[in-house]
């Protein structure tokens, strides 16, 4: 039995603190509720990961590393990171694990500064074929610091070039090689960048973050055998809290520590690491091999039912739970083709959550883009099967099709999909609790 006691004068609810910002929570409440999320890097988690996210670790600072903090009182932060690196070496089978990157990116960053030097030279996949931000834009810290070339995929088939891979390593003799992207839906080659990145000398950094979900589900090949540093996230495939994982060799550990705390961060989000550690040691579970499965089932399903809609997937299909489709065969009946932006857009009218993407090749600028990127990792968590894949790319489809006038026929339209995509949300709820009322 516990007692509350309420200190004086504090309010007892956000509502009463802050009306404002309880409506907006409310809102987004109900926007989760309502709409159906196909963005390719988020997902779901459960109320045991929120309830760790606000639990007792959220005030911690634990500055440092288990058994070495610059701050007393940590006994159960080091524990808590204890398990989840234990944890994220038992998964992987890596020598070294560290889980305190605040998120992909800051992962990312600290793999390089593990490893490089300002104006070293690195390859990686081009932004326009797929790569992230941090792969070498020049409005990053990649770009900036970093002397980048980019290779890219073949234009017959969309799978990425290792000849070109390898012609411009033995070119630029990049320090690293970075294999990995945001938009590509097929297997990544790990052994194949080993070999160029040994011929050439170089450090081979996996970005694993969109598919490190995958590979602990043993969907995928994993590329801890193959590169010196993996980074990884747990907020997309896992399910887990925002945030960033390293993987590296014993050799590398203290540079790649270093490289997080104190050269790129300092205080870990010590409920963000416990959190990690549970759904680190979810992920070793059969029942987490069957969601990663189903998850690609899925976004095979979704591939095949887009194309029947006009939206031609790259590569010609997935190997993941990312689809990624060229917009500019939809027909329709004002003519052919759409841009991705106007897909993302009219999908969104309806209440249904996809991105736009540039197409390797692509014609027009990145704003609009000629192809949208989906992923199936939200709908599967909320239990949608092969059926509801075949069901929304119907919806897609019926959505993209409605003209974007706000009244007369074009309105009725798109009215009539949006009370499917709503019928559908509601068949599969994401929240225990329903949403509350607006
Ligand atoms: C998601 C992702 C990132 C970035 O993660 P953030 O947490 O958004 O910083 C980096 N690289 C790849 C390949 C990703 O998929």
């Amino acid at each position: 039995m516990s007692v509350v006691i309420e200190r004086p004068g504090r309010p007892a609810s956000l509502q009463e603190q802050d009306p404002e910002l309880a409506a907006v929570l409310d809102a987004e409440r109900q926007r989760r509720a309502t709409q159906i999320d196909l963005l390719a890097g988020e997902n779901f988690t459960s109320t045991a990961v929120r309830d760790i996210l606000a639990g007792p670790f959220a005030d911690k600072y634990a500055e440092g590393y288990p058994g070495r903090r610059h701050h007393t009182g940590c006994a159960h932060a080091d524990a808590a990171e204890r398990l989840a690196v234990d944890r994220a070496k038992a998964l992987f089978g890596a020598e070294h694990a560290n889980v305190q990157p605040y998120s992909g990116t800051s992962a990312v960053l600290a793999a390089y500064a593990a490893l490089l030097r300002p104006g070293d030279t690195v390859l990686a996949m081009s932004l326009a074929h797929g790569g992230h931000l941090t792969h070498g834009s020049g409005a990053n810290f990649s770009g900036r610091w970093f002397n980048f070339t980019g290779y890219g995929v073949r234009e017959r088939d969309g799978m990425i070039d290792l000849d070109q891979v390898r012609d411009l390593a033995r070119a630029v003799r990049p320090k690293a090689i970075m294999a990995g992207a945001i938009s590509y839906p097929r297997a990544i080659d790990w052994a194949a960048f080993r070999a160029i990145a040994d011929e050439v000398g170089a450090y081979l950094i996996a970005d694993a973050a969109q598919t490190i979900g995958l590979v602990a589900g043993g969907v995928l090949a994993s590329p801890v055998p193959h590169a010196d540093v993996v980074c990884g996230v747990t907020h997309k495939l896992l399910g887990g809290p925002r945030g960033g994982l390293l993987l590296c060799t014993a050799e590398l550990a203290g540079r790649v520590d270093r490289g997080v705390f104190p050269f790129t961060q300092g205080g870990p989000a010590v409920n963000q690491v416990a959190a990690k550690a549970l759904v680190l040691g979810l992920a070793a579970t059969p029942a987490f091999g069957t969601y990663t499965r189903q998850t690609v089932a899925n976004a095979k399903v979704l591939a095949e039912a887009l194309e029947a809609e006009g939206l031609r997937p790259l590569t010609g299909g997935t190997d993941t739970h990312l689809v990624t489709a060229d917009a500019r065969a939809v027909r329709l009946a004002e003519g052919v083709g759409l841009t991705g932006r106007a897909v993302e857009q009219r999908c969104e009218a309806v209440g249904l959550l996809l991105g736009k993407c540039a197409v390797p090749f692509d014609d027009v600028p990145p704003s609009a883009a000629s192809g949208v990127r989906l992923g199936t990792a939200c709908v599967t968590t909320q239990g949608m099967r092969g059926k509801e894949m075949t069901e929304l790319a119907t919806l897609v489809g019926r959505a993209i099709r409605v003209p974007d006038d706000a009244r007369g026929e074009a309105s009725g339209q798109r009215k009539a999909v949006a009370r499917e995509v709503l019928a559908l949300a509601r068949r599969f709820p994401v929240d225990d609790e329903p949403a509350a009322p607006s």
